[in-house]
């Protein structure tokens, strides 16, 4: 057993080290720069640099690096060792403040979106104090934001962290609008539940599709699926418990609140939710989570899959993301209060997400638009592509008797009080987390936010809900603040918000069909595929948005639009070319070497005289030799439209892979998969879905 609260954040230089371990003024200056969000000064940094060092260096620790997220999906560090030349031939080992606030680095191999083409080539890192350093791999880790010259962002946290100055700034305008003052900071809190799959680490190294693009490109159902819900919650296997302790002990010892470790609906499917925490925190967190799961995963001869699909035809992997906002002195805003006042505030901050959600819809759809996610959304296993938001009946009718001016509303006789004019009953957390089937739901004192894929960082899914929500208590404060009579004004304020908004309220079966049709007449967006959400990123609004509170610069969200969308166009690329390997070089020949087998058998039976006219053999030999060729012609196809993809802009291209590749690769994938179920199993060239679903032990 390992002493937990021992080697909690035993790798982390948290609060709890620097305040042991730095001079009190230097500990306090930095604090109040962290808690301010205020950039760090250089004297301070020496002194914290040295700090660090020494703690690392006793950790046997030799080398360091600026930790950061590009816009890849994965995290990207150079090392660097603390050794310094003294000129007689040996070295001390040395890190200096400005080694640790600021490093540069080449950023030509990075995707910047075209920023390149105007820009210098390199690029900088600077540390993000609000995010402890870290031990990993006898590297110590700075996490830190990557930067142009010539300032843009080129990562993913630095609109993060822009995105929650914008909303504390905002949210700090409605408090003072209650007496707030005292009110420092308000933060965004994410709690992001993660999904993987654990296959065979040997079987995963024996599928091309899986190496190269993360997912199955073909596989016919095993005979069992995930249809007796008895993985669900069911007994963790003994090398499945394994591989969970040792993640949660890593984990744990990088500061992660890593708490529920549980089966998912789909055999092999599995789920790691944490603690929540500050947003940049909990996205850095994440990161640091899904790298230690595939290496975890690895030694203990496993491989985790993140994709979000990696199977047809069973569940994919989401990542939930809660998000809640609250004060510095701890006040969960999304928590109804006990008085009147504290329930107006609550009700115009839901009203804020609400006008939030159904102004910036398609924000959200694009914040989580992934080839990989497309399979997902609207498979009856995740929400669709269709944003609406679950409030839970309570909610739902305290919002109506506002705006039905309903003064006598009193609720299922539990206790109430008034808001305004109108009344607040008690949420009760039960009543509100009923619809498992809705993108984005109030689920007590949070919002669970279901779209997001299992492999994407959760950065950019809560730049846009941090974003969208200052701006709505943006506009909510402008009124307000210029109002003789706030009370009343305020009322006002969240019924006209509730009654221009109320279409994106949806308490129904979001996986229906009935929804879709209805979401339609209700005027609401169905982006179906990240090509077709993509384009919506730079619309004249969505700039207005980003650029009104310094998030993105129009030309970062450009040349971000640029980078997705190349994204999707190479992630589809990478698919047709590996579906191509595999037909071509696997199916094909496997299926050749049967037919083979097959005719031998037949000749050897007539060589007995034997008649073979009837014979067993020579039916699926046909029926072998007729589908191989319509899979040949199908490939045929997929490799001449592959030729044809338009070398103009990477819109085009992203429709083109979306109207033509895609469905010449599932066409090819019926056939494949027809053909996987009648060669006989020592034949097919790969481990199929029941090994792979089913053959950990
Ligand atoms: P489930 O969605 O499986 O029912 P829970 O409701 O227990 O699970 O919590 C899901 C996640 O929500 C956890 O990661 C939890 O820490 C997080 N969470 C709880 N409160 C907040 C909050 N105020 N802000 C952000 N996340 C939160
Ligand atoms: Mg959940």
């Amino acid at each position: 057993m390992s002493n937990v609260p021992e080697i909690f954040a035993s790798q982390v230089f948290n609060d709890h080290v620097m305040r042991q371990r730095l001079p009190k003024d230097i500990y306090k200056a930095l604090k109040k720069t962290v808690q301010m969000s205020k950039p760090l000064d250089k004297s301070i940094a020496n002194v914290v640099a040295s700090a660090m060092k020494d703690w690392a260096i006793e950790r046997g620790v030799t080398h360091y690096t600026h930790w950061f997220q590009p816009l890849t999906s994965v995290t990207a560090e150079k090392h660097d060792s603390f050794i310094s030349p003294l000129g007689d031939g040996s070295v001390i080992l040395e890190f200096s403040g400005k080694e640790l606030v600021q490093g540069e680095s080449d950023a030509s191999s990075f995707p910047s979106g075209g920023l390149r083409a105007t820009f210098e080539a390199r690029g900088y890192t600077a540390w993000d104090p609000t995010s402890y350093a870290f031990i990993k791999d006898n590297t110590l880790c700075i996490p830190t934001a990557f930067y142009s010259y010539g300032g843009e962002a080129l990562d993913k946290k630095t609109p993060l962290l822009r995105s929650m100055d914008a909303i504390n700034e905002q949210a700090l305008r409605i408090l003072r609008l209650f007496g707030k003052t005292d009110v420092k900071r308000v933060v965004t809190t994410v709690g992001p539940e993660q999904e993987y799959f654990l296959v065979e680490r040997d079987m995963f190294h024996k599928r091309k599709d899986l190496i190269y693009t993360g997912r199955t490109l073909f596989g016919a159902m095993p005979p069992k699926g995930q249809e007796m819900d008895d993985h669900y919650f069911g007994t963790i296997k003994p090398r499945v418990a394994a591989f969970m302790k040792e993640l949660d002990d890593e984990l744990w010892k990088l500061g992660v609140l890593a708490k529920t470790e549980h089966n998912e609906a789909a055999p092999a499917q599995h789920e790691l939710a944490p603690i929540f925490t500050t947003t940049n925190i909990a996205a850095d967190h994440n990161e640091l989570t899904m790298e230690l799961m595939q290496k975890i995963a690895h030694k203990h001869g496993l491989a985790c899959l993140l994709h979000e699909k990696p199977f047809a035809g069973v569940n994919g992997s989401g990542k939930h993301n809660n998000w809640s906002l609250s004060t510095d002195d701890g006040a969960n805003l999304f928590e109804p209060g006990e008085s009147p006042i504290e329930n107006a505030q609550f009700l115009l901050f839901m009203a804020a997400v609400i006008k939030a959600v159904d102004e910036y819809q398609e924000l959200l759809r694009i914040s989580v638009a992934t080839a990989g996610n497309d399979h997902r959304l609207g498979a009856a296993e995740a929400p669709p592509a269709i944003i609406s938001m679950f409030l839970g009946e309570e909610l739902e009718a305290v919002l109506s008797a506002i705006v039905n001016e309903d003064d006598d509303y009193v609720h299922h006789g539990k206790e109430d009080f008034e808001v305004g004019v109108s009344v607040l009953p008690k949420i009760s957390k039960d009543a509100t987390d009923r619809n498992r089937t809705s993108p984005f739901a109030f689920t007590g004192n949070k919002f669970e936010f279901r779209m997001l894929g299992s492999a994407s960082s959760i950065s950019d899914a809560n730049v846009v809900l941090n974003t969208i929500v200052a701006e709505a208590l943006c506009q909510f404060a402008d009124a307000l603040e210029l109002s003789p009579t706030v009370e009343e004004d305020l009322h006002n304020v969240i019924q006209a918000t509730i009654v221009k908004h109320k279409r994106i309220l949806f308490s129904g079966d979001s996986y229906s069909k009935e929804w879709e049709e209805e979401a339609k007449r209700r005027g609401l967006y169905n982006l179906k595929t990240t090509a077709e959400a993509l384009p919506h990123f730079v619309s004249e609004k969505n700039v207005k948005l980003f650029t009104k509170h310094r998030i993105f610069t129009e030309v970062e969200m450009h040349s971000r639009l640029e980078i997705l969308m190349e994204n999707y166009n190479k992630t589809v690329n990478i698919e047709a070319l590996t579906a191509l390997e595999m037909i071509k070089k696997e199916i094909i020949p496997a299926v050749c070497a049967y037919m083979k087998d097959l005719g031998e058998t037949a000749s050897y039976k007539q060589g007995l005289n034997v008649n073979i006219s009837n014979a067993l053999e020579l039916k699926i030999l046909s029926k072998l030799s007729n589908l191989s060729s319509a899979l040949f012609t199908k490939a045929e196809k997929l490799e001449r439209d592959m030729k044809k993809i338009p070398a103009e802009d990477v819109k085009g291209r992203a429709d083109y892979y979306k109207d033509v590749i895609i469905p010449d690769m599932q066409a090819a994938r019926e056939i494949a998969d027809e053909l996987e179920t009648l060669v006989g199993e020592s034949y097919w060239p790969y481990p199929t879905y029941g090994d792979l679903l089913f053959g950990v032990k």
